[in-house]
């Protein structure tokens, strides 16, 4: 099966229909960026810069975190790439950083409440990152924001950070693109202002999913009892790909399902176009769309949604409707 995935990756990702999706990687160690050239992915759609944080003995530099994100730039090359700033807190503990006696961690202080709090940590990395991406495009985005405000914040630091490097003579990134994740479900009632606000979005599904359903997503007696294809979450998804198409906001999803090809044929079906996933669901979800009608799976799963009256899950429906497509 690997062979046969590999013989997909040269061919440009579109589905029978001629609707381009765009297939990126999740990454988060400079190691992981090996699979690029490997699965032909159309580059990096989260690189999740705490785990760089999490394995290091204490915390990194100004010029070692500057140094990293050269690396990851260079590793990349032209291709794009999508920087979730620090998401640390929850179940992401710095082992040098006291961590808060929580009753909650994953209801707590974490990922933008930290980098708002702290703007000092915040402002470190953005400058790192603001410096390594000198002359080139540069795509930051932000985890766990739950308010329209939260992420207005957060691009005024960039903002200052990018005049006091213009003020000492630092060349600045070409193109400075900043996102929003979209993993709290409070931001699905703030969908238009959030989109008109932001230059992206990319759905974190895991925590919306453990947010939405109040679920944790590291509890095996739970984790099973809710469905990313009930209705619940499809329309959810829909609302995100909706509103974000309305204001002309790319949207991209980033959580796990994105890298299970029934999901992510649903999530094209809703509206997505874009999806980032980890180097082995490549293939898999790559051959699923060269395979796909987008227009097809669309109304079917219009239909469905609207028929729907027990909040059962659409699994067993989007199952029948792949293997007979
Ligand atoms: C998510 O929540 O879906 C996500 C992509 O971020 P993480 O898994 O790192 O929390
Ligand atoms: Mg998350």
């Amino acid at each position: 099966r690997q062979e046969q995935y590999r013989s997909l990756r040269d061919l440009p990702s579109v589905t029978r229909d001629g609707v381009p999706v765009t297939l990126q990687l999740n990454a988060g160690l400079i190691v992981d960026l090996s699979h690029l050239a490997e699965t032909g992915a159309e580059g990096v759609g989260l690189f999740r810069t705490e785990l760089q944080f999490m394995v290091a003995e204490r915390m990194p530099t100004a010029a070692e975190q500057q140094v990293l994100y050269e690396t990851v730039f260079d590793a990349v090359g032209d291709r794009p790439v999508t920087i979730r700033t620090l998401d640390i807190g929850g179940d992401k503990v710095l082992p040098y950083m006291k961590a808060l006696e929580e009753e909650n961690p994953a209801l707590g202080w974490r990922a933008i409440r930290i980098g708002l709090d702290r703007p000092g940590l915040l402002r470190m990395q953005l400058r790192a990152l603001l410096k390594a991406a000198r002359g080139r495009p540069l795509k930051i985005m932000f985890p766990m924001v739950a308010t329209v405000e939260e992420f207005v914040r957060a691009r005024a630091i960039v903002e200052r950070e990018k005049a006091h490097l213009a003020r000492h003579g630092y060349p600045l990134p070409v193109d400075c693109r900043l996102g929003v994740m979209v993993e709290v479900p409070s931001l699905l009632f703030q969908m238009d202002e959030i989109a008109a606000e932001a230059d992206f979005l990319s759905v974190g599904s895991n925590d919306l999913m453990q947010f939405l359903f109040a679920v944790d997503r590291e509890n095996r007696q739970v984790a099973n009892r809710f469905d990313p294809l009930s209705a619940a979450a499809l329309r959810a998804f829909r609302l995100i790909a909706e509103r974000a198409a309305a204001a002309g906001t790319p949207a991209t999803v980033c959580g796990e399902i994105g890298g299970r090809p029934l999901e992510a044929m649903a999530l094209i079906g809703l509206g997505f176009r874009a999806l980032s996933m980890s180097p082995a669901s490549l293939g898999p979800v790559k051959a699923m769309v060269l395979g796909l009608d987008a227009a097809a799976v669309s109304a079917f799963l219009e239909q469905e949604l609207a028929r729907t009256r027990d909040g059962a899950s659409l699994r067993p429906a989007l199952a029948a409707f792949a293997e007979a497509h």
